[in-house]
């Protein structure tokens, strides 16, 4: 089993002086090497985030009111520790493997397919440099036939929700979203809601909303991370 390597020098540095090592066995090359990916697409094992029931077909029993959702691992797990990299030391070149992570644990889809990326807070786009959800939503679309990536969602505002009551956060959430464009969405085209992490799945649950409420009649939930 891979062991997590900790890259905890400042953000980028490491990735600036030192080539890429693996985050998974330390293996001097790519930020994780095929091994690894390997290893996570094969130890994946759906769970639901909600009541953590496991399923292999993105439906839970007890929580069937929910769209689809499929998660990779936990944030303790190597992917947890690949999505940190990625996002907070701007290891870019994980975008691709991160994506065909994703690819390997999604099912297929029927006709077209939109994959829509969780907007992040523009404060953050603008610290790090690149938009983290966009960038591997590019990335996935390039290896599916008849998808695309789309930015249907906004941001209603651009304020952190971290440190804030967990009711607090909910509430936030519920208005997080607009659509920036409703006629946009098409009944027969399938949607891939994405966000790296999954904390209260607050974000994600209004960002389904809104798009079945303006006639999305598929939807799956795709995230890397638990954070539980
Ligand atoms: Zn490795
Ligand atoms: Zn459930």
């Amino acid at each position: 089993m891979p062991k997590i390597v900790k890259n905890t020098t400042f953000p980028g540095l490491f990735d600036l002086l030192a080539p890429h090592s693996c985050r998974g066995c330390g293996r001097i090359g790519d930020p994780l090497c095929n091994c690894c990916k390997n290893y996570i697409i094969s130890h994946h094992q759906n769970l639901c985030p909600i009541c953590h029931a496991s399923n292999s077909i993105g439906r839970c029993v007890n929580c069937h009111q929910l769209p689809p959702i499929f998660i990779v691992g936990h944030r303790s797990d190597l992917i947890g520790q690949l999505v940190h990299d990625f996002k907070f030391h701007s290891v870019r070149d994980l975008a691709r493997p991160l994506a065909e992570i994703l690819n390997a644990v999604l099912p297929p889809t029927q006709g077209p397919t939109v994959i829509v990326p969780l907007p992040t807070i523009t404060s953050h786009i603008r610290e790090r440099g690149f938009s983290h959800t966009h960038l591997i939503t590019k990335h996935f679309a390039k290896l599916r036939q008849d998808c695309q990536t789309s930015n249907l969602l906004t941001r209603a505002r651009n304020t952190v929700q971290v440190g804030s009551s967990r009711e607090k956060r909910l509430s936030q959430a519920r208005t997080a979203y607009t659509l920036t464009d409703d006629s946009l969405i098409n009944p027969s085209t399938t949607y891939i809601l994405f966000d790296d992490v999954w904390t209260t799945g607050a974000s994600l649950q209004s960002a389904s909303a809104l798009l079945q409420k303006a006639g999305a009649k598929n939807i799956i939930i795709a995230v890397l991370a638990l954070s539980q």
